[in-house]
């Protein structure tokens, strides 16, 4: 059996937060406008055969994502790298923490392989610093073996998982939970 060793884990854990520092000042330099996130999103939205042009658009979302993203495996670097967050008042951060943290219990707690959690770092209007924050987990229609019924009520349940702690639903939260119940009407 492999020895628990505290120290180990604790330089592990000082070294994991000079990374997240690091990543953070980066991250913090280099941002895309929030709109035109928001718009290549609204682009390839609900899309069925994407065209070429759609294609394009999708791995330009795609590129603004991996350049803008600073990833956290647990709980406590999520929480660590909020608190580091330039321009961000404690509310909002004690906010996001509960809010994604919710969605990461719900999935857990269904059986969903929950991922981790994540920051997208853009920039809004007067050069305002924005924060996307995200739980990630297993889109549940993937699980084998789950009928259609129950991935959905999964999918409908973890997109609920704030409300249900007492918080409040992001937007886009809202419009996925609109989009499942049409889907599935
Ligand atoms: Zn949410």
């Amino acid at each position: 059996m492999e020895e628990f060793n505290l120290e180990q884990i604790n330089n592990d854990w000082e070294q994991k937060k000079s990374e997240i520092d690091q990543k953070i000042e980066v991250l913090d330099k280099k941002r895309f406008a929030y709109k035109d996130y928001l718009q290549l999103q609204q682009y390839i939205e609900n899309i069925e055969g994407l065209t070429q042009d759609q294609l394009f658009h999708a791995r330009l979302l795609d590129i603004i994502q991996k350049r803008s993203i600073l990833k956290l495996e647990t709980l406590p670097e999520f929480k660590y790298a909020l608190e580091k967050l330039p321009n961000t008042s404690k509310e909002w951060r004690t906010e996001m923490l509960a809010h994604e943290n919710a969605h990461a219990n719900v999935a857990d707690k269904l059986g969903v392989e929950h991922f981790d959690y994540s920051l997208i770092f853009l920039e809004g209007k007067d050069e305002e610093k924005l924060y996307i924050p995200q739980a990630s987990h297993i889109n549940p229609e993937m699980i084998e073996g789950w009928t259609k019924q129950r991935q959905n009520e999964a999918n409908l349940e973890i997109t609920q998982a704030p409300e249900v702690y007492g918080g409040r639903l992001s937007e886009s939260d809202k419009k996925e939970i609109e989009k499942i119940i049409m889907e599935h009407k």
